[in-house]
């Protein structure tokens, strides 16, 4: 019995790279079986607000598949990226891209005799991509980065388990939360605490921008890297870059009940329908996917033919030796069906019927919420956040109007950097302040009192909005201001 998966050939040179990669899995005999969906720019131009018929996402949501071309988001007002809402609406949590050597595709590294073979795992759904962004005045603005304590643990988890299966025996978290204490904090605690279930594997940490510097001096010595969402994306392109660009990087979105499977690149608008691009990104993706699915013997055919076909020096016109002419998409394509069954010589791939044989399935959810209980809550306070032209001190005295008994005005920052009670002279400022007012020792205080604040202050001021200041399990569960 065959597997069915879903297909979506996307835009530009997605219809030509797909059918190349479909015709290799034909000529390798993959038990798969496609059902085309309809997905794409064509489908926002056809007033589909979200890329896709309702019979697509029946589909992809029956089939828990889809191997999917790059897709063009139409420019303008509303239009999300379908690539983006695809995997956040399907939490497909993880995105994972595997990052290797290729021989035949130059590099430095390969210049200089460094094998490179490296795992990212970004996490897909969370951090600045919910794209919460707000213009408090005409000048700042600002963007929520959310980061969870549930979705942290999800790819955290998903990343333990991967590097289990590889055998692979390193796990770097790479962060910042040297400077973001309170999101990429959570990120790395929760990956700490993960760590302890896999003694097995050595865990490490990493501060992001060491990170990169170290990547570039020394790949070799990462295995596997899981991040955040938007630093994620930042590192593994750097790591694309690596091992010959984009062209070469696969990249594999998990999540519990639905996989896409897609190359990194895009939809190439400059090349699209001259039959010249290079397959090799989705072929990767689908070799991934080979295995995923457990085809672990057609996954390392396939790759062995393309490594082989790499090794002798064919190539599209994007990479490769320019003394040797390029094939196009095609001529490529034959090439690979021509060396199924070779054998690489920069080593071959086996098959390990094992090795990320089935989908990594962490908590199969629908809709849950799931939320950390018995955990000892305190409000401290709040942080208003107002438009004011007015130097720190003047708006000290108009944000002492608003006070009551029970709360003292302890700080007023401007873009994060204290101004009042003390400051420096040297801080430019502009329009949009912090002002924090804090509830005296001993008081106990409620949500109604810090809001009845800000409704005073917004009688004097103009408030842009509020946060609340809380203490969890005796933990400060809000930032100081930089010189508190
Ligand atoms: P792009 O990746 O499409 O192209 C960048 C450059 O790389 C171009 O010169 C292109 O010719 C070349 N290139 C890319 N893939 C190639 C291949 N397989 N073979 C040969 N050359 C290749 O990036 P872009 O121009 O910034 O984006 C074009 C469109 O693709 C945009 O609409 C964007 O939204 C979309 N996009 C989609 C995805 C996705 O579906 N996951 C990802 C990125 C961009």
């Amino acid at each position: 019995m065959k597997t069915k998966i879903a297909v979506a050939n996307g835009d530009g040179i997605g219809p030509e790279i797909m059918a190349a990669v479909l015709r290799i899995f034909e000529a390798n005999d993959v038990q798969l079986e496609y059902e085309f969906v309809e997905m794409g720019k064509s489908y926002f131009d056809a007033g589909h607000s979200t890329g896709m018929t309702a019979q697509a996402k029946e589909t992809i949501e029956t089939l828990g598949l889809l191997f999917k071309g790059p897709m063009e988001t139409p420019k303008g007002k509303g239009v999300k990226s379908i690539n983006v809402t695809a995997r956040k609406v399907w939490n497909t949590y993880a995105n994972q891209r595997d990052f290797r050597t290729l021989n035949g595709v130059e590099t430095v590294f390969s210049k200089a005799g460094i094998p490179i073979n490296l795992t990212i795992i970004r996490e897909n759904i969370e951090d600045t991509y919910g794209g919460i962004e707000h213009l408090l005045t005409y000048d700042v603005a600002v963007g929520r980065r959310i980061i969870t304590r549930p979705g942290s643990e999800q790819v955290i988890r998903y990343a333990f388990e991967m590097a289990r299966r590889k055998g692979l025996k390193k796990l770097a978290c790479g962060h910042k939360a040297n400077i973001m204490k309170l999101t990429d904090g959570l990120f790395l605690e929760v990956f700490q605490e993960v760590a302890k279930e896999y003694p097995d594997i050595e865990a490490s940490d990493i501060i992001v921008d060491d990170l990169c510097m170290k990547l570039v001096t020394r790949p070799q010595t990462f295995e596997a890297i899981v991040l955040t969402n938007l630093q994620g994306d930042i590192v593994s392109d750097l790591c694309a870059g690596l091992v010959g660009g984009l062209g070469f990087a696969p990249s594999a979105n998990i999540g519990d009940n639905i996989s896409i499977f897609e190359a990194v690149h895009g939809t190439a608008p400059d090349i699209a329908g001259k039959g010249i691009a290079n397959p090799t990104a989705l072929l990767l993706s689908g070799i991934s996917m080979l295995r995923f699915l457990g085809f672990s013997k057609n996954a390392a055919d396939i790759e062995n033919a393309l490594l082989y076909t790499l090794e002798q020096g064919v190539h599209t016109g994007d990479f490769g030796d320019k003394a040797i002419p390029s094939s196009n998409t095609n001529a490529f394509t034959d090439a690979i069906i021509a060396n199924l069954g070779r054998v690489p010589v920069g080593g071959s791939v086996y098959a390990n019927p094992d090795f990320e044989a089935q989908a990594i399935r962490i908590q199969p959810s629908k809709n849950k919420l799931t939320v950390t209980k018995n955990i000892k809550e305190e409000m401290i306070g709040v942080d208003i956040f107002v438009e004011s032209n007015v130097q720190p001190n003047e708006l000290a005295a108009i944000a002492k109007n608003s006070l009551t008994d029970n709360f003292d005005l302890v700080m007023i920052s401007n873009r994060g950097t204290q101004v009042w009670p003390t400051g420096s002279i040297y801080t430019e400022l502009v329009n949009e302040y912090r002002v924090r007012f804090e509830k005296k020792a001993g008081r106990d205080i409620s949500q109604k009192e810090l809001l009845h604040i800000a409704a005073d202050f917004s009688e004097r001021v103009k408030v842009c909005s509020v946060e609340f200041l809380m203490n969890f399990d005796g933990k400060i569960g809000y930032t100081l201001a930089q010189g508190q």
